[in-house]
């Protein structure tokens, strides 16, 4: 597949499947999260806040069918949106009986004719076969299912950092579980965590080359109101990446990321009113502008770099 940008966009992967502009809705479905009920941890890894790392687009008091139908609307008007992925976004969305997800999962496939498919976000020691197996049979010829995991870093010392409470090790048993069942996968990695060097973000990035999931989603940590981050950022212990450097890293990233891995998402998804630090990372546009005018200044492409590290 032949693609305008120097790295292989998602939603141009998803265009060339289905043959037009499919976008995902985002739902909350009312799960919590172990990091925050005490069965793993408490407080929640540093990073998140109230909402779980939603995008805030929905109230979970309405229903997955309601929650569908409002936001399906407004992105057919919007972006001109013809076909939808149901996207369990908001805390730990297999973290939950069987049953429950069933249903769930269930009424998210059957809720509106113009729904494709699944997305499931959660964290890699909340799954296991059964759970794996459930959404392995949501897979369709002519769908789509992905299952996401928050992976973040493959290095345990910063996992600890921000108290994420499971270790790369949880995350590899869960690839491997998930690839034996044939689930593609979204890989969620952050950039500018506390004490990670170039080097340990870019052994990151060669560790999803070797695994290659189907996707990877590109984050920049950032401070949200009310979370440990912001206290943090507030009392000068931590200090968000700038804009500029943040730019040479994702294209340092991506130039190490095999060139099949779609790349669902390069800045990060703070909302406006939530965002303490870096507020620059609002100006998504410009982000992604600079990130495309450093590639044709480098004269690169997403997977130069992993080229040359298999060659040697
Ligand atoms: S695992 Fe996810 S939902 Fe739970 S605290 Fe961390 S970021 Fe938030």
């Amino acid at each position: 597949m032949t693609n305008s940008k120097p790295y292989l966009p998602y939603s141009e992967v998803l265009k060339a499947k289905f043959g037009c502009k499919v976008y995902k809705v985002t739902l909350d479905a009312g799960f919590t999260c172990p990091n925050r009920d005490g069965s793993k941890g408490v407080g929640g890894c540093t990073f998140c806040d109230e909402t779980g790392s939603s995008s805030r687009a929905q109230n979970k008091k309405d229903s997955i069918t309601l929650q569908l139908h409002k936001n399906i609307e407004i992105m057919r008007k919007r972006f001109k949106a013809e076909k939808f992925i149901a996207y369990f976004q908001s805390y730990t969305n297999t973290y939950s009986r069987l049953e429950r997800l069933k249903r769930l999962y269930d009424e998210a496939m059957t809720a509106h004719p113009d729904i494709v498919g699944l997305s499931i976000s959660t964290r890699p020691d909340c799954v296991d076969e059964e759970k794996l197996d459930l959404i392995a049979s949501y897979r369709r010829p002519n769908g789509y299912l992905c299952l996401e995991y928050g992976m973040q870093t493959i290095h345990d010392e910063s996992l600890q950092r921000i108290n994420r409470c499971e270790t790369h090790a949880d995350f590899l048993t869960a690839f491997e579980l998930t690839r034996q069942r044939e689930i593609p996968m979204c890989v969620h990695v952050i950039l500018g965590l506390p004490g990670e060097t170039i080097d340990d973000m870019m052994a990151t990035a060669r560790k999803l080359s070797e695994l290659k999931p189907e996707g990877v989603k590109i984050h920049l940590l950032c401070a949200m109101k009310h979370t440990p981050l912001e206290q943090m950022f507030l009392r000068g212990e931590w200090e968000p990446l700038g804009q500029e450097t943040y730019v040479q890293l994702v294209c340092d990233f991506i130039e190490h990321l095999d060139p099949q891995i779609a790349i669902h998402r390069i800045t990060g998804n703070g909302h406006r009113e939530g965002l303490v630090a870096p507020r620059w990372l609002l100006k998504k546009h410009e982000v992604l502008n600079q990130v495309e005018l450093e590639f044709l200044k480098r004269g690169t492409r997403q997977g130069d770099g992993f080229k040359t590290a298999s060659l040697v």
